[in-house]
Parts: structure tokens; C-alpha cells; sequence
């Protein structure tokens, strides 16, 4: 049996505008750590590879600094390899399983790659415990130029203005139990659409 998916925000069949928006993110809260399950992992780091800040998102519960680790000397001869965690923030084995990568086999890697390691791509959504931004929008939709995203245009400018080809990109996702009970009802109430499970 299939059941609509419906959502406690906004009128079904009518896409949101800032005042469901704003209700959507009045009901958000933090419910872990980005400094304590992140930064600190990444601040280990920091003998072993370069640990640079890309960016920063000015958010209510911020500022949030933005990183990536990667290798110290990068060879010309060597292909570039990008590993992205937490563009959805909620998907917590994409944010540990890059920092878990960084820590455990990063190092052996370097030997044949230039590493460059972004673990989490969407503090903010990690902390809530979301797949969206606080301005109702998913990162992982937005890699376009004047990205209504700050988190895919900070990233996409960090990884341009490295000036060198990449010749892989390994971008980390999951998908959650609650895809079903929250976030695909959250974007069709957002968007005014119908699907059902
Ligand atoms: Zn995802």
C-alpha cells in the first residue's frame, strides 16, 4: 500500500515561500557537535597534511569555519584525488568515513595521489541533523554557478582556484531511515509536489 507523503508545514500542492521557510527553520535545533565530532579530528591532522580553512558560513549558530585537509606538497606528476563528506549534513557516515579516511589510510595514498580531503561540506546540517541548509535549500542540488548554495559555492571556488585537473571525485552520501519519514515529505510540502513512498 502507498501513502502520500504529507508534512506539518505549508498546504499541500502549493510550493513554500520565505514564511514556511522561516517556520521550517524555527523548528530546527542542534543536536551534536561539529567542533567536537569534526574540527577536533581535523586539528590532528595538522602534522601530517595541510589542514587549510576554504571558507566560513555566517549562520545564527555559527560562524561555522570551513576546511579541507590535504597533501602537503602536491606533485605535478601525481593525479588529484577529492574526497567530499557531509554535502547532505545528516548523513553522518559521509562526514566520518572521510575524517576515518583522513586518519587511517589517507597517508599510504599519498604515495601515488595528491589527496584533497573536505569532510564536511554542511556543518550546519550536521549539527541539526539536516539534508538542507537553514535557507531550505540542498546543497547537493546547487553545484551551479551563482549557487543559491554558500556551502556548493564555497567548495566549487575553493576546488577551481586550485588550478588542477581532478581526476577523481568521491562525494559520500547514505541513505537514511528517515529520507522516508522526513526529508522527502519535507521536499514535497517545500516544493508543492506529490509523491508517494
Ligand atoms: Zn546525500
Amino acid at each position: 500500500m502507498t501513502q502520500t507523503l504529507s508534512y506539518s508545514i505549508g498546504k499541500p500542492g502549493i510550493p513554500w515561500t520565505l514564511p514556511e521557510k522561516e517556520q521550517w527553520l524555527a523548528q530546527q535545533v542542534i543536536k551534536r557537535s561539529y567542533h567536537n565530532e569534526v574540527i577536533v579530528h581535523i586539528d590532528s591532522l595538522r602534522s601530517d597534511f595541510n589542514v587549510e580553512q576554504y571558507g566560513v558560513l555566517e549562520y545564527v549558530n555559527g560562524p561555522y569555519p570551513l576546511y579541507v585537509v590535504s597533501t602537503k606538497e602536491f606533485s605535478k606528476q601525481k593525479p588529484t584525488i577529492l574526497v567530499t563528506g557531509g554535502v547532505h549534513g545528516y548523513e553522518t557516515s559521509g562526514v566520518q568515513g572521510a575524517l576515518r579516511f583522513a586518519l587511517q589510510h589517507a597517508a599510504k595514498y599519498q604515495a601515488n595521489f595528491n589527496l584533497v580531503i573536505a569532510p564536511c561540506i554542511s556543518p550546519w546540517g550536521y549539527e541539526t541533523i539536516n539534508r538542507w541548509n537553514p535557507v531550505a535549500v540542498d546543497p547537493n542540488r546547487s553545484f551551479i554557478p551563482q549557487s543559491p548554495s554558500l556551502e556548493a559555492a564555497q567548495i566549487m571556488a575553493y576546488v577551481s582556484d586550485l588550478g588542477m585537473p581532478i581526476y577523481a571525485h568521491i562525494d559520500l552520501h547514505e541513505t537514511t531511515d528517515t529520507d522516508n519519514s522526513e526529508f522527502r515529505p519535507a521536499l514535497c510540502a517545500r516544493d508543492g509536489i506529490f509523491q508517494e513512498n
